[in-house]
């Protein structure tokens, strides 16, 4: 039988907006001043992943004490709420807007689900917030992306059993969560890096909506 597709989740960073380069700015800035080397493709690692596990990844074999470390956290939250103060509805990516409304036409529910702690202001910064009928940030779940906590709960609080839920999502770790959660998925970015998802966009314009449904609901 033919799965009817009702539910859409979407992350934030990387899908709907690009503050993945503010995360970027953050934590380059942050390396710099611990004198560790940092660029682009370091970054690639910290796709996805809360900022606690950024900050380990960023920090390698060094261990500094706790107290330090919930210092570099905060350090990183309040250069990355400087940048993101730039946002503007203007910030939205190119085809977030269309697909919205094409999901409002055929009557789906949409949520999402980001590890930011700062989805909330975000959202509204990009003047998208009332487009959404679920909101889960970095607060909602304990286990982040690759674990499907957030998702389930997504589905959940969408009155959407998991089957019918599509994720779309540009990290691996995400990729696999909405995998984890028996969801479809979507990868948003390269197909090289996302080719665990049902089906792969370079970018949501790329996206011709009545057709990835019907290729969805034939999986
Ligand atoms: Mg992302």
């Amino acid at each position: 039988m033919r799965r009817k597709v009702e539910g859409y989740i979407f992350d934030l960073d990387g899908v709907l907006t690009n503050t993945s380069e503010f995360h970027y700015l953050a934590w380059k800035r942050i390396a710099e001043e611990l004198k560790i080397p940092f660029d682009r493709k370091i970054n690639e690692n910290l796709k996805g992943v809360s900022r606690h596990e950024c900050l380990r990844i960023l920090l390698g074999e060094r261990n500094p004490d706790s107290s330090l470390f919930e210092e570099l956290l905060a350090r990183k939250n309040s250069y990355y709420r400087d940048y993101i103060k730039r946002i503007t509805p203007k910030s939205l990516l190119p085809g977030a807007l269309n697909i919205l409304d094409c999901i409002r036409e055929k009557g789906g529910r949409i949520a999402v689900a980001s590890v930011s702690k700062n989805t909330d202001e975000v959202m509204t910064m990009l003047g998208i917030r009332g487009k959404f009928d679920v909101i889960l940030d970095g607060y909602s779940v304990k286990k982040t992306k690759p674990e499907p906590e957030q998702f389930l709960l997504a589905s959940k609080m969408l009155s959407i059993v998991p089957g019918c839920c599509v994720v779309f999502e540009d990290s691996s770790a995400g990729i696999e969560a909405a995998k984890r959660a028996g969801m479809l998925s979507v990868g948003i970015g390269s197909s090289k890096r996302l080719d665990s998802a049902d089906l792969v966009f370079n970018g949501l314009d790329k996206i011709e909506f009545n057709s990835m449904l019907g290729k969805l609901e034939r999986f």
